[in-house]
């Protein structure tokens, strides 16, 4: 047995990160217990972009062709401008990004791929899961560590990955209580039923429509049985919540200065669900003793580069990566991975935020977004992304 093996892991939260960490960390034979507060492990009815880092890391914990059988392929990434009504600019993803990057792009339904992890997590014999268990807080010592539930349950380990999300309890202890930043921007989500979806717009593509302060995207769900739609948009709202209902005339309102060709496609969904958008401030340590943290506990960041879950798969690969290269050394594994993955995922958080300012913009920022843009070529958009999806990243180099 290795000394990685020999290792007990807890894992606050179940979702893309605490699964993917669990996959992670009991493939190299640690025994994990992850705690889920909800009362079932499960997903928001909404769709996902998955990049080809995103695969090279669902290769590394071997749930690869399980994704790739759930996920729907792509022709292109493509920004319309909602104003106008033109092609902005467009990257195809076809076999030649797929050939250079060493895996597609894709979009999945979010259950999908969390149900890819889940199944595997069941079915590993190392790993425990347990719902309806909301960790409020940690101890840790020199030779273990605890978490405690709101139901006053302890469960102790060798070590704790906090991977609880926006609002991570495990990240309130570990920095004192950093601030969630709202940026003002809310994102309304529905999931649509193809026959609804308007025939001119059924597109083999990862869409978005630029418009002044608000931008739109949609993509094919599910074996093209289903269209994601999302609408943002800036709002000096304060009292937006999180997944809660939101309405028709709403997000109408706020797209009254895009092109009817794509504002008809917000007055189809029967139902919308909005959330406020925030983020924080990069840090430069996510490890307290035998506690570290992992995807949006860690790194919370906009969805404009479609890389938060990304993100947290990469993560994931690292933590066990370097499990097993320190032998089962908790302190020098958590700071070799925080070490590597700070920089790129808090480069994915602040280039998240410049992304938000190009899809808002309007007026001349506007017309130099299109000009710059649309002035790409594939091969000049795939240089650019080379350091995410290629074989320079942290996944890619680890896998
Ligand atoms: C509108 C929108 C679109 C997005 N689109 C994309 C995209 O296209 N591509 C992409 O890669 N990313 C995208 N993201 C980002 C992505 O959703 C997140 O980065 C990702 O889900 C983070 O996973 P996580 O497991 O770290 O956190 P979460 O998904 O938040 O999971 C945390 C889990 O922990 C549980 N939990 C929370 N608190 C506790 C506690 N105290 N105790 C125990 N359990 C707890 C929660 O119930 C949940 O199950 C998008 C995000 C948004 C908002």
């Amino acid at each position: 047995m290795t000394e990685a093996a020999k290792l007990t892991m807890i894992v606050a939260g179940g979702g893309i990160g605490g699964l993917s960490a669990a996959l992670g960390l009991a493939n190299k034979g640690c025994t994990v217990t992850v705690l889920e507060q909800a009362p079932q492990f499960g997903e928001i009815g909404a769709g996902i972009q998955i990049g080809p880092n995103a695969f090279h890391a669902m290769d590394y914990l071997g749930v690869g062709p399980a994704g790739r059988g759930r996920a729907v392929y792509i022709d292109k990434l493509v920004m319309m401008d909602g104003v106008s009504g033109d092609l902005v600019a467009e990257m195809p993803v076809d076999e030649p990004f797929r050939a250079r990057f060493g895996n597609p792009y894709a979009v999945i339904h979010r259950a999908d791929l969390h149900g890819v992890l889940l199944d595997a997590c069941r079915a590993h014999a190392n790993i425990t899961m347990l719902t309806n268990q909301r960790v409020v807080a940690y101890e840790t010592t020199a030779s273990g560590a605890t978490v405690i539930t709101e139901a006053g349950e302890r469960y102790s380990a060798d070590g704790v990955i906090g991977a609880d999300g926006v609002r991570s309890k495990i990240r309130e202890q570990l920095t004192g209580g950093d601030q969630l930043r709202l940026s003002g921007h809310v994102a309304y989500r529905a999931v649509l039923p193809i026959e609804l979806m308007p025939e001119d717009l059924r597109w083999n593509a990862a869409t978005l429509w630029a418009g002044p302060k608000c931008h739109m995207v949609h993509y094919p769900l599910q074996g093209w049985k289903t269209f994601n739609v999302v609408a943002t948009f800036q709002t000096d709202v304060s009292n937006v919540g999180v997944n809660e209902p939101g309405t028709r005339e709403e997000i109408l309102g706020r797209f009254g200065d895009i092109v009817p060709k794509a504002r008809k496609l917000l007055e189809k969904p029967t139902e919308w669900r909005r959330w406020v958008l925030g983020d924080r401030e990069p840090i430069e340590n996510w490890t307290d003793g035998r506690v570290t943290l992992l995807g949006d506990a860690a790194h919370p960041t906009h969805q404009y580069f479609a890389q938060g879950a990304c993100m947290a798969l990469e993560d994931s690969v690292c933590l066990a990566d370097k499990i097993e290269r320190f032998e089962g050394d908790l302190a020098a594994a958590f700071a070799a991975y925080q070490e590597e993955r700070i920089v790129r995922a808090y480069r994915v958080v602040l280039s998240s935020r410049m992304l938000g300012k190009i899809y808002h913009a309007q007026g001349v920022e506007r017309k130099i977004r299109n000009s710059v843009l649309g002035a790409k070529t594939p091969e000049e958009f795939y240089n650019g992304l080379q350091w995410l999806y290629g074989g320079t990243g942290l996944s890619a180099r680890t896998v």
